[in-house]
């Protein structure tokens, strides 16, 4: 895979990141498509430029809040267990989806999912997904965490902690490129902090992701780059560690 021409000398500023981007990243702002192969392709084209460019091993997080989120068939009278269930198999439609345009891209990527599907997806176990990172594979985790009741911020949490990733880049899709003091498409008084502790996310309340998220990235020194996945370059910028965005830690 290493292509000398295209290696970079500059380091990484991560060696093993977690990118945690939405379901909706994959969407289409310009059609009704839930999944955007364009969008897809670009993405992964970047994602497997960077991890080419900075040998950096990077597995990636996926929601589904483009295809069906818990909290919309509760709010539709559909138990809220079987309506999360139902969220964990629509991030597994996108980790495939990224799968294969990353594979477009000659990159070598493996699908674990946290619910069992043997014929579309590897199980997820904690030490083959580190074996598939050192063989220089993206890894997608799927069906977030396995367990009803959590969004995919806190899995990105979680399996950043069990495979030893020093970040978690979280990709934002709404043209907000980090953390501000208010919601910036509200009020144009809200500035962006280049920097931000736990503490403050928590006691302002910023909801740049789930509390349970942000309290597990707190306990266990995780640093949170908030950054907007959709402005083309970010990826590499970010693992360049040119300062966009803003770093929760
Ligand atoms: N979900 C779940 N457990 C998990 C991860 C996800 O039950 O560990 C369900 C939950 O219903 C959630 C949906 O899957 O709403 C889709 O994930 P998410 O809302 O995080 O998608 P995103 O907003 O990131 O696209």
């Amino acid at each position: 895979m290493t292509n000398p021409a295209n290696f970079n000398e500059s380091p990484a500023r991560w060696k093993r990141v977690i990118i945690k981007m939405s379901g909706e990243a994959l969407a289409s702002s310009s059609s009704e498509e839930t999944i955007d192969a364009e969008v897809v392709d670009r993405l992964a084209g970047e994602i497997a430029s960077a991890r080419e460019m900075f040998q950096v091993e990077i597995a990636l997080v996926v929601g589904g809040g483009n295809i069906w989120r818990g909290t919309t068939g509760e709010h539709a009278g559909i138990e809220r267990s079987t309506s999360d269930t139902m969220g964990m198999l629509a991030t597994v439609i996108n980790a495939l989806a990224l799968q294969e345009a990353l594979e477009r891209h000659n990159q070598p990527t493996r699908v674990l999912s946290a619910l069992s599907m043997a014929e579309v997806a590897e199980p997820y176990i904690r030490r083959r997904a580190i074996r598939h990172l050192e063989k220089g594979r993206v890894v997608v985790f799927a069906a977030g965490m396995g367990n009803p009741y959590f969004t995919t911020d806190t899995p990105a949490a979680l399996r950043a902690a069990e495979i030893g990733a020093e970040a978690i880049l979280k990709g934002t899709h709404s043209g907000v490129d980090g953390v501000y003091t208010a919601d910036p498409r509200v009020d144009p008084t809200a500035k962006k902090f280049e920097e931000i502790a736990f503490m403050d996310v928590i006691s302002k309340d910023l909801r740049v992701m789930d509390l349970t998220a942000i309290t597990f990235c707190k306990d266990n020194n995780l640093p949170i780059l908030v950054f907007d996945l959709m402005n083309s370059g970010n990826i590499e910028r970010a693992l360049r560690g040119e300062a966009i965005g803003t770093l929760i830690r």
